[in-house]
């Protein structure tokens, strides 16, 4: 599982000139990220980060082939046209040409990364057939005694056909899933014949299961549904090779044994493809809690699939955030004074809480389902029962919310949004730290408090069920961030920082986070919800006291909070009897909740938001783009240091990228 951005914050001044900021198109912003720390780190622990830097790098072109069976060759064409073209580059065509291929890149293919449908191209079909003829022939991903016409017959409908694979992953109830897909995780056949192939093969799997079909397409070929599993010698065999090749050459400098274990089990399952080879790999990485470097390599996330079975590639390099650590660690040992303390009837609180110990990690690395886009939070592994038997990792990656907050330092947002000077101050000074605290109380401790009655079912507040546990856990950190206790134990550094963190939470509940919802839409996503229930909730049963108010200047809309201490007390009240709901399982107090606070949306104060925040220009979608390393070697070829430099742009990246990881054939089966 993976958590996204949660709300724009900003921090105060930059101290150095480090641009935070990339370049802008379509609907993308590019970020930069820092990797704070590692000139600090070990040659040995360097070394280990090159080399596992390495594999990440590897695996891109995997990413590519599952999004989509042309995507590979589509960007080879798109690429030899930018840069080998000699007519005129700054004509419409060719610009636009540049503006699709930046968005085939950032989403590895030719579907949106987030909304799935497919690029509609504003070049011309004529334009780029008479580039592509124009070009070095011997450098297009031609097929065997293919032409160039040949070619642009065969990709041209992907590309420029509205109807043929419209979408990468549709949802849609009803249809056939995989059929309507554009993924390439299936290859002729049906919704119904994937499931039962699966099926099957889970009957009889114990409770112990291993997650079936994640590293495999499955094909039918002559009647026969077999899989093509990925592996060393298998589907992907060349990629996988070498990032075999890296992790072998970043074991020796692993910082323990524990390590070296995990990494011998992810090469065995490379080399053998068997899943539960791949489970005792899991269990290894979730017991190597003593390493200060961790990484993920491997097929890890199922979101790219209709069905959730099949894993997309993705590589995080990463090192532990020392400092920022120590705060979880804080909050977690104090778990049980926390849960004694909260406003919840003593009937629904646990009698011994285990806080989770989520640490803060810097990204020295992105790549594939990653790379440019990603997550800012993972907790991982995925499998159930390990999480059940031998738990999993949860980390917050520190450096990438800095950066999205830094980069929007200055956007404008702030100043259209937030009543007054004061509180915009006031949110400068104390936002980012009051935002990561937050997510901390959140994870750490929300999710972990609190119990269900005896003989209450887990699932009984069904779909309603994750808004009311993400309320839960937001009100738990909310009620918290005003408690003097944060300021003893030295989390917080003003009795007032509080006050940042309760304005911008209203804010974006009541107002801001309508901009990501079409107009007439309702709000459907349970993070969203979650937010809009506390939010209106506190305003409408804090009315009588006027705690908050909306007022309008100027024909716009504005959060104003009257009475802080009363809001905190409105939290501890809904925290209370969110709980009551969810140790209940009362269904119909859950619907009744959500129905009435979380779902419909004021149109005309939605229409004012996002005219508001269209005037901004904000891009909605945000990537990264990566550092460079360079290992620095001796004569004997030993690497003696490795310098990390940040000067490198999108494209020249993305196009590095390509000449020196381009692992897979072109045309793949
Ligand atoms: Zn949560």
């Amino acid at each position: 599982m993976m958590f996204g951005l949660m709300s724009l914050g900003a921090q105060a001044q930059e101290k150095d000139s480090f641009k935070y900021a990339d370049e802008s198109f379509a609907d993308i912003q590019m970020l930069r990220y820092k990797v704070e720390g590692f000139d600090e780190l070990s040659l040995s622990q360097k070394t280990f980060i090159y080399y596992l830097y390495e594999a990440a790098l590897q695996g891109r072109d995997i990413l590519f082939d599952q999004n989509g069976k042309y995507n590979l060759r589509i960007r080879k064409m798109l690429e030899t046209v930018y840069t080998q073209y000699k007519g005129d580059r700054n004509s419409a065509d060719f610009k636009a040409l540049e503006v699709y291929l930046k968005r085939v890149w950032f989403s590895s293919g030719i579907h949106h990364h987030y909304g799935c449908e497919k690029f509609v191209p504003g070049f011309s079909a004529d334009f780029f057939r008479s580039a592509l003829k124009s070009v070095d022939a011997k450098q297009l991903p031609l097929a065997k005694k293919q032409t160039v016409d040949q070619l642009c017959d065969e990709i041209f409908p992907v590309i420029f056909d509205a109807k043929i694979m419209p979408k990468r992953v549709n949802q849609a109830d009803g249809e056939d899933l995989i059929l309507t897909s554009a993924e390439n995780y299936y290859d002729g056949v049906t919704q119904a014949e994937a499931e039962e192939f699966y099926n099957k093969m889970k009957e009889g799997a114990g409770d112990q299961p291993v997650m079936f079909g994640m590293n495999s397409r499955l094909v039918k070929k002559n009647g026969k549904i077999k899989e093509l599993v990925w592996k060393e010698g298998g589907l992907y065999g060349s990629a996988i090779k070498n990032i075999v090749k890296y992790l072998q050459l970043a074991r020796p400098y692993a910082e323990n044994d524990q390590q070296k274990k995990v990494i011998d089990k992810l090469v065995e399952f490379y080399k053998s493809g068997s899943l539960k080879t791949f489970d005792e790999y899991s269990i290894e990485w979730v017991k190597d809690l003593n390493s200060r470097v961790d990484f993920c390599n491997g097929f890890i996330e199922s979101y790219g699939d209709p069905l959730g079975l099949k894993s997309s590639w993705e590589s995080i390099v990463n090192f532990k955030d020392l400092q920022a650590t120590k705060r979880t660690e804080t909050i977690s040992s104090n778990a049980q004074w926390f849960e004694d303390h909260s406003p919840v009837d003593p009937r629904f609180k646990k009698e011994k809480v285990k806080g989770v110990s989520a640490k803060v990690i810097t990204a020295a690395v992105l790549a594939g389902d990653l790379y440019p886009s990603t997550a800012i939070g993972i907790n991982l592994p995925n499998s159930n029962w390990i999480r059940s038997v031998h738990g999993s990792k949860s980390v917050t990656i520190g450096n990438l919310t800095d950066a999205y907050a830094k980069a929007a330092h200055g956007n404008g947002f702030r100043e259209e949004f937030v009543i007054d000077k004061e509180m915009i101050e006031l949110l400068d000074k104390y936002d980012s730290q009051t935002d990561d605290l937050h997510t901390d109380l959140h994870e750490c401790l929300g999710h972990g408090s609190g119990k269900l009655l005896p003989g209450v079912d887990a699932d009984s507040l069904k779909a309603y069920g994750s808004t009311i546990e993400e309320a839960r856990a937001d009100l738990f950190g909310l009620y918290y961030m005003a408690d003097p206790k944060l300021l003893e134990l030295g989390l917080l550094s003003d009795k007032d920082a509080y006050k940042a963190q309760y304005y911008s939470y209203i804010m974006n509940g009541m107002l801001t986070q309508l901009v990501r919802i079409e107009l007439g839409n309702d709000i459907e996503e349970a993070h969203m919800r979650n937010r809009a229930l506390i939010s209106w909730w506190a305003y409408e049963n804090g009315k009588a006291d006027n705690v908050i108010e909306l007022v309008k200047k100027d024909g716009k809309t504005f959060v104003k909070i009257n009475d802080f201490q009363k809001l905190r007390a409105l939290f501890g009240k809904l925290l209370a009897e969110i709980q009551r709901v969810k140790s209940e399982g009362d269904f119909e107090g859950a619907k009744a909740l959500v129905e009435k606070y979380a779902v419909k949306i004021n149109p005309e104060i939605h229409k004012e938001i996002k005219e508001r925040y269209s005037k901004l220009n904000i891009s909605p979608y945000k990537g990264f783009i990566n550092p460079v390393y360079t290992a620095v070697k001796d004569a004997k070829g030993n690497i003696t240091d490795v310098k990390i430099s940040y000067g490198e742009g999108y494209a020249e990246q993305m196009l590095r990228y390509s000449k020196d990881y381009s692992t897979l054939p072109y045309i793949n089966e």
